[in-house]
């Protein structure tokens, strides 16, 4: 505000200074043309007036004066010209001065001369000076005080003299109008003083509408070259910005690419996971279903993964799920989709197999790349693998029901035996409905008293008798009648119903052993033991519990475990088994042979006994008698008491009573027999056994003996009712054996 304040009558005076040298550059401008023609003027005046007349000499003199005004007017002109001194006012004032000076010099020679010139020259004079005073209204106009000062001096002061010099009429007419002429003019002069000062302001304010324009442009030409430095600036900002957007974008559709990878695929095998390959199926199905097109869905399930985990460790199981996934990527078609679909199960959906022979043709393809054992770090394992194919559209029409079909035979063919390939149909997935609905059932049958325990004796090859009975479940379903245990504890190992069906069989077992009284001194019950009961961590406390209830000996407990549990976590099983032994009951490895025989571990079991697993026994008279020999020998070595199961004749008892077995179990001696058939079986073996008895006792420990005693036992054992037992038993004992 106060610069405001203080620049505006700055400005204003500035404007007015501005105003007063335009003035004055017009009064300046033609001053010497004017000068000059006053001087003509003058001189015409001086010869035709005074020439020749006696006033000569006064008006050569005026005449030199008028030259001498016009010569310094030339002066103070041609100074301006020069710009010695630019102040409007100041000019204004001089000219005035140089102009008001010849304008007296004018009115001084009126003054002096009027009263002596004749009348015409007078009258020519005065004309001559009004004709001066109309053109300086003209030149004088951006001054009016000026014009009007010099037209007053140049018209008032001669009529004023031509009146004094001539009384007349034509004096005061003169007068009058020279008067009227003097207000004329001024008015002229008025009108031309506005007109210039006008014109002055209208290029004033020209000038400064043209200096402010110029000021805009350049002002925007600034503006221009700023925009411009601005814009490079922004391009150049812009372009760092851009590379670095770019960078990020890169940076972001990289992580977005590595979620959607991540969320898409499995991160074990870097195979697509459940989730994408359920995606792909759909959209499989429905382009198939557009054009009529089949195709084949497979489930691969690998064979005893399960135990390459427990035994060797997740590390070695990951090494093998990675392997085998390339392994079956590798040996697929271009177009086939491979997918984990969880644990050790994958899936390949095959759009280019139109039919059952070419799906099958991919399975054995995909079984066969398996083949090669897989090399871990220390050593190699073997795996098989398990396949179920479905084909769209016969054996289903979504992709929920193309993996369950293929899912179904995958299991079925896993029931088969595993290691091969099984193609879907409808009645598997009855079976596998039936097979829900039976293990639906099982989960009632302890509760339903459906369930119940034959028992079926094993005998001491040395003295015949029965020292041990092996309990064995049967479930007598209301619908489906006699369910054998191969049948039912599997399914119940897979849902753990059997840590509830075993511990009954424990308890029931300890309870009908306690009363075999009527024998002197009563054989031993042996009871299996899943390998799901010992890991759950109870049998222990349901082993106590069944000795408690039933008040049977711990001595006569024998606990059958197979041999896969020892395989298994070895360092967690054995402690749990010495506290059963140290309660003074006996163990039997199961089903020996069959599993993870390794002699390293076998040195340090704690078992009692080992059973030789009755597929040997059978196959015996073919390939399996170096088998027998063998476990028979390290048994032996070993200290175990060793078991035969499954003889069922009498050369088989021969030749493993050659080799050494000290116990036999079979058909030969009995099938199992429901448990109240046992005591009376028990009296009928003891009675047949007395004549053995003595013949022992002759025998003693007299080692020449042996072979004697072991031929009467062989002979026994033919006539005896062991066998009258068990031919009675195959007929009529309701066993389905
Ligand atoms: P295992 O322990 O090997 O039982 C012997 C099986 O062989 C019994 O079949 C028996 O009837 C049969 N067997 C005995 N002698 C002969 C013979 O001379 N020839 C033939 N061909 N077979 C003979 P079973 O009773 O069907 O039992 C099958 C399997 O079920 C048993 O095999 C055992 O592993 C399991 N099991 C039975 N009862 C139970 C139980 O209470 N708990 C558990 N966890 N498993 C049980
Ligand atoms: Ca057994
Ligand atoms: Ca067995």
């Amino acid at each position: 505000m106060v610069s405001n304040t203080s620049t505006k009558p700055a400005r204003e005076s500035a404007d007015g200074e501005r105003v007063n040298q335009e003035r004055a550059r017009l009064l300046y401008e033609h001053a010497s043309l004017g000068i000059a023609f006053i001087a003509v003027v003058c001189t015409c005046v001086v010869l035709l007036v005074g020439g020749s007349q006696a006033y000569a000499p006064r008006m050569w003199a005026w005449w030199s004066t008028m030259m001498a005004i016009c010569l310094a007017r030339l002066t103070a002109i041609r100074r301006w010209e020069r710009g010695d001194s630019r102040n409007g006012m100041l000019g204004i004032r001089w000219f005035a001065a140089g102009i008001l000076l010849q304008g007296a010099a004018w009115q001084v020679m009126a003054f002096f001369l009027f009263p002596v010139f004749p009348e015409d020259q007078r009258a020519l004079v005065l004309m001559v000076m009004c004709a001066l005073a109309s053109g300086g209204i003209t030149t004088l106009a951006s001054s009016f005080w000026l014009a009007a000062a010099y037209a007053t001096q140049m018209t008032l002061s001669p009529a004023v003299m031509f009146m004094l010099a001539d009384r007349s009429a034509n004096g005061s007419a003169v007068i009058f109008l020279t008067l009227s002429y003097l207000l004329m003019i001024l008015h002229a002069a008025r009108v031309n003083h506005e007109a210039v000062l006008r014109s002055i302001h209208a290029q004033e304010s020209r000038q400064t509408l043209l200096a402010q324009m110029q000021q805009a442009y350049q002002d925007l030409a600034t503006a221009q070259v700023d925009l411009q430095n601005a814009n490079q600036n922004l391009e150049h900002r812009i372009r760092e910005r851009t590379s670095d957007l770019v960078k990020e974008v890169a940076e972001r559709s990289r992580y977005a690419q590595e979620l959607t990878r991540m969320a898409s695929t499995d991160s074990l095998t870097g195979l697509s996971n459940r989730a994408t390959f359920s995606n792909r199926l759909t959209a499989c199905v429905k382009s198939a279903s557009a054009t009529g097109q089949a195709f084949a869905v497979l489930f691969i399930d690998l064979d005893r993964f399960k135990e390459v985990n427990d035994v060797r460790g997740h590390d070695a199981g990951d090494l093998v799920l990675r392997e085998v996934a390339r392994r079956l990527a590798a040996s697929l078609p271009e177009d086939a989709e491979l997918a984990r679909w969880g644990g050790d199960e994958f899936v390949v959906m095959a759009p280019g197999v139109r039919d059952g022979e070419g799906a099958i043709e991919i399975a054995n393809r995909l079984r066969a790349s398996l083949w090669l054992p897989i090399p871990l770090a220390a050593e190699e394992v073997s795996i098989d693998g398990t396949v179920g194919i479905a084909m769209f559209p016969q054996h289903g029409r979504s992709d929920d029901d193309l993996i369950r079909a293929a899912d179904v035979a995958m299991y079925s063919a896993k029931q088969e035996g595993r290691n091969r390939v099984r193609m879907f149909e409808q009645s598997l997935a009855d079976d596998l409905a039936s097979r829900h609905s039976v293990a639906q059932a099982l989960r009632d049958a302890v509760s339903s008293g459906q369930l119940s325990l034959h028992f079926q004796p094993i005998v001491s090859t040395l003295t015949g008798r029965c020292e041990t009975m092996e309990a064995l479940l049967r479930w007598h379903h209301p619908d489906l009648g006699l369910i054998a245990p191969l049948d039912f504890i599997p399914m119940a190992e897979r849902s753990g119903d059997i840590i509830g069906i075993g511990r009954w069989a424990l308890v029931e077992a300890c309870r009908v052993a306690a009363q075999w009284t009527s024998v002197p001194s009563p054989p031993a019950v042996a009871v299996n033991i899943s390998a799901v009961q010992v890991l759950s961590g109870t049998l222990f406390d349901d082993v106590e519990f069944a000795l408690r209830e039933s008040k049977l000996p711990p001595s006569r407990l024998h606990l059958e475990l197979t041999e896969g549990l020892f395989a298994g976590d070895h360092e967690r099983i054995s402690p749990a088994i010495e506290g059963l032994r140290r309660r003074g009951i006996r163990i039997s490895i199961d089903d020996f042979g069959t599993g993870f025989s390794s002699l390293s571990y076998l040195q340090h079991l704690p078992v009692d006994t080992i059973k030789i697993d009755r597929s040997f026994i059978n196959r015996m008279n073919r390939d399996s008698h170096a088998i027998v020999q063998a476990i028979v020998m390290v048994g032996q070595a070993l200290s175990f008491q060793v078991i035969a199961e499954g003889v069922e004749s009498v050369s088989q008892w021969r030749e493993l009573q050659a080799l050494g077995v000290t116990q036999f179990q079979g058909y030969i001696v009995s099938r199992p027999l429901p448990g109240e058939r046992v005591a009376a079986w028990l009296l009928a073996s003891a009675h047949a056994n007395r004549d053995l008895a003595s013949l022992s006792e002759k025998v003693g420990n007299d080692p020449r003996l042996d072979a004697a005693y072991a031929e009467a036992v062989v002979a026994q054992i033919e006539e005896s009712s062991y066998c009258s037992l068990a031919k009675v038993d195959r007929s009529g004992s309701g066993d389905r054996q």
